[in-house]
């Protein structure tokens, strides 16, 4: 068998084409997404791709793998230091604050749809170029945002069509309590600290609680019997956590509480959370997480404001939609096909296309060709229910045959009176196909 040959330009590694066969699938996210904001009050926001390094490193945290080790940066003409948003939470604040929505009723709900840049190594559900869909409410401190949140994350998903998931809760505490259980961690840490892998031996000095979601073997004995952090929260902190639960308890949302999640990025406080799918039981391609923020407004300069969101990655939900065979309406094929025969009838039919799609009609054609049977064959293919066929006889007399491609009988009729007919014929093809039903 011949190799097929590389083509000579390819998407860059960790990048690929998202041809018209799978958009189907991200229409549907999409119009999901937009209608759940909707209906959840959200209003979108669309930021820029290409942001200043120092947002995500004061933010996602200069320690995290996602700055570390997989930002794409680089250096402007004029010499500032940018860097491809890996993450949407840090620009939205950024853009909360800057475009001065304190001063809006509070919570301020924001939620956003876009493409986002990790330089990971790619594997499967793992690109370099992948898309997000995120929402965040800012302003309130409340645990019922917490809950809320949850619930409008799994709404999402559900009306997408993926309604089994396995939702992971924990509460990693705040800035009061998190040192005195970081202390507890690490020394409990430093004495095992030969069994850790090489990263988490680099991670006992810049990011401890991250061990605790490390998945290698090695580590996963060591963190099984660590301490863990709702064993050691501040009385808030507590508070909160316990009325989160108590809420989604009154949602029905079942969950599960796992020691073990800490989410990749610095900023959280309190309430973080995972949504997987049914059938991966580590975790290891998450659909989406969150969690609350209440120190990131005032991290990027504004006034002490809290914040909760969730992030959720549209390619592992495409992968999973085919996974459950989630159905997706297919593209509408055309319903009527132009096809002609010399050069006056090709001209001529440039107008009628016009004046058939300014009708709302859907109309193929094939004009690069000549050849009549070509062309006929090719409005088969398609599956449209009218041909228009404009020959050279047609072209100097202004009429145009029509034949209806379900019934069969063809008829000619004059220039003028085209898209009206058309209009009745595709009117009748469609009330028989109804009867028939
Ligand atoms: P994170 O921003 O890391 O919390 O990720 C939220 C979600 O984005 C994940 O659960 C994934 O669905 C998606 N995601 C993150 N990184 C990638 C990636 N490299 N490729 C594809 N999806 C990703």
């Amino acid at each position: 068998m011949s190799k097929k040959k590389k083509a000579k330009f390819q998407a860059v590694r960790g990048m690929r084409d998202i041809l018209p066969e799978e958009q189907p699938y991200w229409d549907k996210v999409r119009k999901v997404v937009d209608k759940v904001a909707f209906d959840y009050n959200y209003g979108r926001i669309d930021t820029p791709i290409v942001e200043p390094v120092e947002l995500f490193e004061r933010t996602t945290g200069k320690d995290s793998d996602v700055v570390k080790k997989e930002m794409y940066k680089f250096q402007t003409a004029s010499g500032k230091k940018v860097s491809l948003r890996p993450e949407g939470t840090p620009s939205v604040v950024r853009a909360y604050i800057e475009n001065g929505m304190r001063t809006k009723p509070s919570p301020v709900k924001l939620y956003y749809i876009g493409p986002m840049f990790r330089h990971d190594r790619p594997q499967k559900g793992r690109f370099r170029e992948f898309f997000q869909f995120g929402f965040e409410a800012i302003g309130e401190q409340d645990p019922i945002l917490d809950a809320q949140i949850i619930q409008t994350a799994l709404r999402v998903l559900s009306s997408i069509g993926i309604s089994k998931t396995a939702l992971q809760v924990n509460s990693i505490g705040c800035k009061e309590c998190r040192p005195n259980f970081n202390k507890l961690l690490v020394s409990y840490l430093k004495n095992r600290r030969q069994s850790l892998c090489m990263n988490c031996k680099d991670r006992l000095k810049t990011n401890p609680l991250r061990i605790l979601d490390c998945k290698e073997e090695k580590c996963t004995q060591v963190i099984a019997q660590a301490p863990q952090s709702v064993d050691h929260l501040c009385p808030d902190c507590k508070k909160h956590f316990t009325y989160l639960l108590e809420c989604l308890d009154e949602l029905k949302i079942t969950y599960n509480i796992n020691p073990h999640l800490v989410r990749g990025l610095d900023y959280y406080t309190k309430t973080v959370f995972e949504i997987w799918a049914k059938d991966d039981e580590e975790g290891r391609t998450a659909l989406g997480g969150g969690g609350r923020y209440d120190y990131l407004v005032e991290k990027l300069g504004g006034k002490k404001t809290p914040g909760v969101g969730f992030a959720i990655g549209i390619d592992r939900v495409v992968d999973e939609m085919k996974d459950l065979k989630v159905k997706v309406s297919k593209t509408p094929s055309p319903q009527v096909f132009l096809a002609q025969l010399g050069d006056l009838a090709k001209m001529k039919s440039l107008s009628i296309f016009q004046g058939l799609e300014k009708a709302g009609i859907t109309v193929a054609e094939s004009f690069g060709r000549g050849n009549l049977r070509v062309q006929l064959k090719k409005a088969n293919q398609l599956g449209v229910d009218l041909v228009l066929i404009m020959g050279q006889r047609e072209s100097l007399d202004e009429t145009v045959i029509i034949k209806d491609m379900v019934g069969g009988n063809q008829e000619v009729i004059t220039l003028d009176k085209v898209v009206a007919d058309v209009k009745k014929k595709l009117a009748k093809i469609k009330k028989e196909a109804r009867i028939k039903k």
